[in-house]
């Protein structure tokens, strides 16, 4: 890296002083990647939300936010290759960038095409009409964006995604956001949302850049604003029990630490398709984004008659992943985002192998020159063969390319192992007996917030078990944290207030108009 990136927040439609502080530090090398400005002025941030962004979007109707989301994601797709170059820096390499900045402005076009339904008037009925007398006296539920700030913290493996997946529901909703980005790799949310800024497709005040701390910007929040948290069940339990949180009634979602998991039916034999198919898919989960996937899968459930043949597949096709610079198209497995997130990872292993046992890797690889001074770490795979007996291999995310496998007796069984993981975000299940899949749902859904089911005949249309869609819910209940974002019309709620109206039919006639 021979320049230094100086970031810059954006207040209140200017860019702030170019930073000259704390050192951002590239994942493949250790060089120097972007400096750090100083902290900004939260109060004029939200000020500035309230006064100016909100009323410029609520000024348009749901389907003129959605032709301005359309031409953002062609802003962000003419210019992506700026996106690439940053993003290897975070440790991605070329199809980890491509889940992260594809995925991201994929979102806004998948909401840009959900707004053509939706009206063009500044509410949307909720529902159709009530009756609720035997007169013309009606009821009618509608929806109205909040007036206030939009407040989004995101955590550091997606640093486009994380910022365009809030963006997409909150702008459609019509409230304008102050992004608040994970700092590790904020250099590269910075590049996207300067792209945006560069667009012009944004009224003044929609969006705004707060890089770094925020300050005390929690004391200032009020029953109008809306925060959404992405990052450690830590800092979300923090933050959501802010005395201004809890006695201005703020808005609060979470998505926060999820031990997913995967599950290969009790139907499946070595031989069959489902079993290539199982073990591809959890390899892949294990070293996409070198494992920093909220949705990765974590725990690898199999009937208790194949974890050897499951265990030696997982590991052969893991000894295949090459390890190294994210930047050469032979890399498979890149680095991690930082030395800290390292360290991150190698504690919580250390947690993790008290009770299940090291199958394959566990180290820090050899790489040669600087890549010495990397985030890098070998595929680990851990096995636990008494998972109702464990405890922190339900609990404990290693948020690297770290899982473990554990064996099931029965249906029942496997449904309780699952579901030990208190709330997660994503379940799969590899198999084409449906009456095996029903009672995994049946006994799985209230514990998961989405839920993968393939065999040999849908494998090739299959999204994956990782992949977070707009079209569908993001967020799983208890310990993933209770949110649930994307999902169309779901992960607009945040930003948006249902009235019940009662009145008569002539009156109602003309809400939706407003
Ligand atoms: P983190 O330390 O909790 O940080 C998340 C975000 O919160 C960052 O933007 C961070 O900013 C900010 N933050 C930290 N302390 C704060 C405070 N006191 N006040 C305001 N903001 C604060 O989490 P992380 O280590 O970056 O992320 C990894 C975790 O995120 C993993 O456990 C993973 O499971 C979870 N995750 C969940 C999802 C999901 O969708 N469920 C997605 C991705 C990641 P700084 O970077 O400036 O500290």
């Amino acid at each position: 890296m021979t320049d230094i990136i100086g970031l810059q927040g954006y207040s209140a439609d200017r860019w702030l002083p170019i930073g000259d502080g704390t050192e951002l530090i590239s994942a493949i090398d250790g060089s120097t990647v972007a400096r750090m400005p100083d902290q900004a002025d939260v109060g004029e941030m939200l000020d500035h939300a309230r006064k100016v962004g909100g009323p410029a979007l609520r000024k348009m109707t749901f389907q003129q936010r959605g032709k301005m989301l359309r031409a953002l994601a062609e802003a962000l797709g003419a210019r992506k290759e700026e996106l690439y170059a940053l993003s290897s820096h975070t440790g991605a390499t070329r199809s980890d960038s491509a889940f992260d900045i594809e995925g991201g402005i994929g979102t806004f076009f998948v909401y840009a095409s959900k707004a053509k339904s939706m009206p063009d008037a500044h509410v949307m009925l909720d529902g159709g009409r009530e009756a609720i007398s035997k007169g013309d006296f009606q009821g009618q539920h509608i929806l109205a964006p909040l007036t206030g700030a939009a407040i989004h913290i995101n955590a550091y493996n997606f640093p486009v995604w994380g910022m365009l997946e809030k963006l997409a529901p909150t702008l459609l909703a019509g409230m304008p956001a102050i992004v608040k980005p994970a700092t590790v790799g904020s250099y590269l949310t910075q590049a996207a949302f300067r792209i945006m800024i560069e667009s012009g497709a944004l009224p003044d005040g929609a969006v705004q850049l707060l890089l770094g701390s925020t300050g005390d910007l929690f004391d200032r929040l009020d029953g109008q604003d809306s925060v959404a948290f992405t990052g450690s069940a830590e800092t979300a339990n923090l933050l959501k029990a802010h005395p201004n949180i809890i006695a201005n009634t703020v808005r609060f979602t979470a998505e926060q630490d999820s031990l997913n998991a995967s599950v290969l039916g009790p139907d499946v034999k070595p031989d069959a398709p489902e079993f290539d198919l199982y073990v591809k898919e959890v390899v892949r989960e294990m070293t996409q984004k070198t494992g920093q996937k909220c949705t990765a899968i974590r725990r690898i459930l199999v009937p208790a008659a194949v974890i050897d043949p499951v265990q030696t597949a997982i590991a052969k096709r893991l000894g295949k992943m090459t390890i190294g610079d994210p930047r050469e198209e032979t890399t498979r497995l890149g680095a991690l985002a930082g030395i800290g997130q390292r360290d991150d990872v190698i504690a919580n292993l250390a947690t993790l192998r008290d009770e299940a046992e090291l199958v394959l890797g566990g180290a820090i690889p050899e790489l040669e020159g600087d890549l010495q001074k990397g985030a890098f770490f070998n595929a680990t795979l851990l096995r636990h063969d008494r998972p109702l007996d464990g405890d922190k291999i339900h609990a404990v995310e290693a948020f690297g390319p770290v899982a473990t496998l554990m064996p099931y007796e029965d249906m029942g069984e496997a449904v309780a192992i699952a579901n030990a993981g208190q709330g997660s975000l994503a379940l799969s299940i590899f198999s084409r007996e449906s009456s095996a899949v029903g009672q995994l749902v049946a006994g799985v859904s209230p514990f998961h917030g989405r839920i993968l089911i393939v065999d040999r005949d849908n494998a090739e249309f299959s999204s994956g078990h990782g992949a977070a869609l707009p079209h569908l819910q993001h967020g799983g209940p208890g310990r993933a944290g209770g949110g649930a974002e994307l999902g169309g019309m779901i992960g607009m709620m945040p930003y948006l207030q249902r009235s019940a109206i009662q009145a008569s039919e002539a009156i109602l006639a003309t809400i939706g108009e407003i």
